[in-house]
């Protein structure tokens, strides 16, 4: 294959637009535009690898004139085709409000139940009919895939509109199957299936995946006032624990293996080392900092019980554990990389492990002169154990730790005699005359005399904002000149 992307002779090019009269992006006219409003775009991306046969382009709007149309820029870096079909998938979201837009006119279904109870015949398929018995009262349902023309949405129970994160469950469900089945009744009289619950798997399966047939599971004539309240509750009273967060990060750094598995088996090489760059290419800047930040949360896990130990993750643990959760997210944010690397895992210049080892240097640290010693739940009116309470009220952390990261760094760079870039803990290991540094100035952050005062105290533990701490702080001297001064 031609390692050079593919240029198009004024002859191809015309036989492009003989083909197509219309923008391959936005499917709008060609006409009126001039040769120089048409780009030849690939329609696959080339950087993938797709083949640079004449049929894999096509011509899109691409003016300059900011009357006209530029899908060209607009794609950004997405393919011609992915774009595209997120272009239809938009414009179709913004003529619909719900699943009744998409369910207009269901046909009533012809149903009979067996004798027994035990089957159900509908709409020419015979299922099996279920019973969930309650109190001697029985509770008749079916499961099936159900033709889209039977289906209407439920008026009494399904009210809520389509909410914005319908967008990214359609593109997830394009790649990714559906764990769940949508939730329909049947009641004499209208004989009409009606989804009450699942609007949005439905919506994404007709909108994104131009299904015709749902996956259900369809109650027989149920009792709708029964079945409102109990949606009702399953939606307010029952709703499921969310995840802890140190679940959803060990999720997040396992994904983040698994990509890291899968472009080794690629390169068929189990062993082989990987840049950062290859393996998160094509996610979206958000999700980069998570699975960056989750791995680094995973591997310090790995190396102390710090986390374990001392950071809460949900609201039960904050009585016995100081630390946040969001805090420790914070710090590692601003104390290390979330960009990706383009060096390989094995070059010498890819500080991932060394960033480990200096962030843990400075957490244990932190640990040693702010909790060890102090912090004791079991004697919560201990004057240490309120002194160690104080450092971790969210906004006193959200002020110390900026000015720490200060103080740390431009004593890094007194001592080395020149300004480094980047992040403090993403450099090589820090030698022992810059541990011995970090560790004064970490001391002295916390040895401040301005935390042992009472009435401090008091006002950082009622402090709502981070500017009331912060204007202690200031009151009291503590800045990072303070920190660094020797
Ligand atoms: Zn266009």
């Amino acid at each position: 294959m031609d390692k050079d992307r593919r240029i198009l002779t004024e002859e191809e090019k015309l036989s492009l637009l003989n083909k197509y009269k219309e923008c391959y992006i936005c499917q709008k006219s060609l006409e009126g535009y001039d040769r120089n409003e048409i780009e030849f775009d690939h329609i696959y991306a080339f950087a993938d690898g797709y083949s640079q046969d004449l049929a894999d382009f096509a011509p899109v709007h691409a003016s300059n004139n900011p009357l006209k149309l530029c899908c060209h820029k607009a794609k950004g870096r997405k393919s011609p085709i992915n774009y595209r079909e997120e272009l239809r998938i938009q414009n179709k979201l913004e003529k619909i409000s719900g699943l009744k837009n998409l369910l207009i006119e269901p046909i009533k279904s012809v149903y009979s139940i067996d004798e027994n109870n035990m089957k159900i015949s509908i709409n020419n398929k015979i299922l099996p009919l279920y019973n969930q018995k309650i109190d001697n009262k029985n509770n008749y349902y079916f499961f099936n895939v159900i033709d889209v023309k039977y289906i209407g949405n439920d008026e009494i129970i399904q009210l809520r509109p389509l909410e914005a994160k319908i967008f990214n469950l359609i593109m997830n469900l394009k790649e990714n199957v559906q764990l769940l089945p949508s939730l329909g009744r049947i009641n004499k009289g209208e004989n009409i299936i009606k989804l009450f619950d699942g609007q949005h798997k439905a919506v994404a399966q007709i909108v994104g995946n131009n299904k015709k047939e749902l996956m259900c599971i369809v109650f027989v004539e149920p009792d709708i006032t029964k079945i409102r309240e109990v949606v009702y509750q399953a939606h307010t009273d029952f709703v499921q624990q969310r995840y802890k967060k140190s679940h959803m990060d060990a999720k997040l750094a396992d994904m983040y293996k698994d990509k890291i598995t899968k472009y080794r088996e690629k390169v068929g090489n189990p062993e082989a080392a990987y840049s950062e760059y290859d393996i998160l290419q094509g996610e979206s800047k958000s999700e980069i900092t998570k699975f960056l930040r989750s791995s680094i949360i995973s591997e310090l896990r790995a190396e102390t019980t710090i986390i374990q130990d001392y950071v809460a993750q949900d609201k039960n643990e904050q009585k016995t554990k100081p630390i946040l959760w969001q805090s420790l997210e914070k710090f590692i944010t601003l104390y290390s990389d979330l960009e990706t690397m383009s060096e390989k895992s094995d070059d010498k210049n890819n500080h991932r492990i060394d960033e480990i080892k200096n962030l843990l240097f400075i957490l244990e640290n932190i640990l040693e002169y702010s909790i060890k010693g102090k912090w004791n739940p079991d004697n919560l009116e201990s004057e240490h154990h309120k002194l160690s309470r104080t450092y971790y009220y969210k906004t006193a952390f959200n002020n110390w730790y900026s000015i720490l990261e200060k103080a740390l760094r431009m004593a890094f760079d007194q001592m080395k005699g020149k300004a480094y870039e980047g992040s403090l803990c993403y450099r090589e290991e820090y030698d022992e005359q810059i541990k011995d540094r970090f560790s004064s100035i970490i001391k002295k952050l916390f040895f401040h005399p301005l935390w042992v005062i009472e009435n401090n105290q008091k006002e950082i533990a009622t402090a709502n904002i981070d500017s009331v701490v912060t204007k202690l702080f200031e009151k009291e001297g503590l800045d990072y000149i303070y920190l660094v001064n020797l």
